[in-house]
Order: C-alpha cells, then structure tokens, then sequence
C-alpha cells in the first residue's frame, strides 16, 4: 500500500505539485510559521467563512432587525438553508439535517427525545472508549428517568484501550438494549467504525442506534440515509471550520419524522406558523422541530463559507487526499522513526477503511515530545497520557509540511531535547 512512497523531501514536493487541492491552501488563514495538526480539535479559518461571517456582521449593521428577511440569505431561514448544503456530505436529505446548537445539547435532546424505556428495554449501550462529555449527558439522562446508570449504561469493553471490535459491539446488543450510541470516528485512536453493520445489526435486535459523527463530519464522507442511521449528530468546528464553540448539527431518519423534540421550543415549531405564537406546539415536520430557541447566527455564519468551500472541494476527493496524507504519515514514521528504536507506536488503524482523519503517535514521553514540537512551530494536540494526534487536513496541509513535521520529530528523538521540557501538565491539553 505504502511502497510507492519515498522518503526524501523532493518526493514530498511532487505529491504536492499534483495534488489537484493543493491550490485550496490559499483559501485559508495559516498562522505564519507554524504547521497546523490540530485540524481535527478546532480547523482554521478560511477567507470564505470570514467573508460570509463578515456580511452577516454588515447585515445586522445595515439592516437591523430586518435581517431576518431582508438579510443576502434571511437570517429566519438561515439554519434551513445551511443543513440543506451540509446534508449531501452526510447521505442525507435536506429535512434530515438541521444546523443547530451545540455538540452535547444536540445529544441531550436527541437520546431524551429517542429512549424511551419500557419492559425490560431499558439500557443504553455506549463503549468504554468514548468522549467523556457523551457518557456524562448520557448517565444524567438514565438518571432524570429514574434508572441506575450503574446497571443501564452498558459500556462495551476495548480489548486494548486503543480499538473497538464492531462484534464485541454487536454482542453487547441484547434484549435489555433500548439504544446503542456509538462515535463514528475514536477521538483518540482515530478508528473508524462500520457505521452501516452496526446499524444493521442494531435494527436487527430491535435497537435504535445514533452516531456522534464529531470526528468524521468534513473529513470522512457519510451514507446516512443508505445506512438506515436513526439519528446523529456532530460538531462543526473542527474539519468543518466553523470557528471556536461553532454551531453543531444533528441528523434525524426520515422514518421518525415528524418527532416530538425533548426540548421543545418555538424555533422547532412548523416555520410557516412560527410566529402565529398558538400555544400549543406543533413541531416542524423536519429536523428542524430540534432547534429549540433563536439561533446562534453569528457562531453559524462561518459554516456558510466553508460548506461552499467543501462544495467546491467534493467531500470524496478530501477524503481521498487525507488518506493519501495520513499513509503517507504512517509510512514515513514507520521508515524514519521505526518503533524499535524510537519507542512512537501508531495507535491508529492501517487500513484505510477503518481510518478517520487523524494518527495517533503513542509513546511514553508523548507529553514532552509534544512540547517540544510546539517550540519548533508544529501545532499537534495531545492527549492524556501517551497519545500526540497529528491531524493533516486535505483542504489546508501540504505534504511537505508532513514531512517536515516527521522529520522534527526525528531530530526531537535523536537529540533528546524533550527532556528539557516539564513533565507537568498544562490545563488544556
Ligand atoms: C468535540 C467533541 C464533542 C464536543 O462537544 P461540545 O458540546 O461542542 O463541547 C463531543 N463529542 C465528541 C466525540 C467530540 O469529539
């Protein structure tokens, strides 16, 4: 698979010279100096989003209140217009997708509005390698319909703390399961899960499962509809590059809607009647019916420019560039820094398949090495306590910057200046 790489820099350079995205790079804002990997925490900002957040910030100066229907795309249809241009990355229908609030609200709303307990179905199955912020949500959910979350949260085992076996999955799904949620991409190991066999599985055995698509939206291309997904949701600011505490989205199948929302409120309400203000509620008949209160336009506005620019792009031609970067990331950390001699381990996946947008770089001195990549100007991320995820992202990184980075790293090992570095841990890390 890797044999037709080559380790020297000049190598580098072609890839780039025929890489038919390379010319997207000047779309972005790179920090002078620095090589980003950290696309896959919080993405940059490119010219497009600045320009589409820049005229809504003209609109409300020029127009006030009248945005709302005045505004280039009125701001009271501005959500719609949006899930209808992120829907396709996600094999998804317009009415299915709603650009909405944040990461963790969205799960709140939609396992509240989805589990509904009853007989002897009363459990929610997760997996022991998922985000924290997931099990919280989760285990309060169990708690506020008075179930233990000792005895219904079912966390499904990894064998090695790095992967998940879809069959160890699919053999937790028992009678007792109401709901499976899983990641679609492992924020730490980068594994990608078999969205569609999971799902197959669940329907199966009479489970509703949901995805938190967080780490694969922008990087991986989904299949929602084809896969029969009951609901998902995701974060827009990373690969998506929808700035810092950006608004999420969500996804709802079709076949359960029109839906009842678990947080209601009068921007879930059928939009043509919106502002008839009944009192009794009646939900849009799309996904819409999840967003709850006025939306957060000015977080959302970025997310305009960048689903042009992801329009442009072709969600498959990025993906297949961000394989073709993260083999080539592999293969130079397995020819130049081979596990024997430098302690790194590649704790993601090496098939393709089962790969999301990022490497994970395990090794013992990962929080010092990290350290000491930022000192050089490579912007990584780390996490807690042995893992370096390096994330190039297919719209903003060269292949020379991964070589760059890979050889950093090297002259890191070969020197031992990461033992210059403090072993104490900062706050955000
Ligand atoms: C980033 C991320 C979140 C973030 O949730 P917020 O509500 O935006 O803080 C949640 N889940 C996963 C898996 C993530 O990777």
């Amino acid at each position: 698979m890797t044999a037709h790489f080559k380790e020297d820099r000049d190598f580098a350079c072609s890839l780039d010279q025929e890489d038919r995205l390379a010319p997207f790079i000047d779309r972005f804002y790179k920090l002078p100096g620095i090589i980003y990997m950290d696309g896959n925490s919080l993405g940059l900002l490119s010219k497009d989003s600045e320009k589409s957040l820049l005229r809504m910030i003209e609109e409300w100066k020029e127009l006030g209140i009248n945005g709302w229907m005045n505004a280039e795309i009125p701001w009271f249809t501005y959500s719609e217009k949006l899930a209808a241009l992120q829907a396709p990355l996600m094999g998804a229908l317009s009415e299915e997708v709603m650009v909405s609030s944040s990461t963790t609200i969205n799960l709140h709303s939609l396992v509240r509005s989805f589990f509904k307990p009853a007989g002897n179905r009363r459990k929610i199955l997760m997996d022991g390698l998922n985000f924290p912020s997931d099990i919280y949500a989760v285990k309060a959910i169990l708690m506020d319909s008075d179930l233990d979350p000792e005895q219904n949260l079912l966390l499904a085992p990894s064998t090695d703390g790095r992967f998940l076996d879809e069959n160890d999955l699919i053999g937790c799904m028992d009678e007792s399961v109401s709901i499976a949620l899983f990641p679609s991409v492992l924020y730490r190991s980068g594994q990608l899960l078999d969205i569609s066999k999971l799902t197959q599985a669940a329907h199966e055995r009479g489970i509703l499962v949901g995805f938190d698509c967080s780490h694969s939206a922008g990087a991986v291309p989904h299949s929602f509809d084809d896969d029969d997904v009951d609901f998902a949701f995701w974060c827009n600011y990373k690969y998506m590059n929808n700035g810092p505490g950006g608004t999420a989205s969500l996804f709802i199948n079709r076949r359960h809607l029109p839906m009842n929302p678990s947080l209601a409120g009068w921007w879930g309400y059928a939009k043509e009647r919106q502002f008839d203000m009944n009192l009794e509620f009646k939900p849009s008949e799309s996904a819409g019916a999840f967003q709850t209160g006025t939306p957060h336009l000015l977080s959302t506005a970025p997310l305009e420019g960048s689903l042009a620019l992801y329009k442009e792009a072709g969600i498959d031609r990025l993906r297949r560039k961000s394989l073709r970067l993260t083999d080539y990331l592999i293969f130079l950390l397995d020819t130049l820094l081979p596990e024997a001699e430098s302690g790194f381990h590649v704790g993601s996946p090496r098939e393709q398949a089962r790969r999301g947008g990022h490497v994970a770089l395990e090794h013992t001195e990962a929080l010092r090495i990290n350290e000491a990549l930022k000192s050089r100007g490579i912007l990584p991320d780390f996490r807690f306590p042995n893992v370096i995820r390096l994330a190039p992202v297919p719209l903003y990184t060269s292949f020379t910057e991964v070589w760059d980075t890979v050889h950093h790293l090297k002259e890191i090992i070969e020197s031992g200046e990461y033992r210059n570095y403090s072993k104490k841990r900062g706050d955000v890390a």
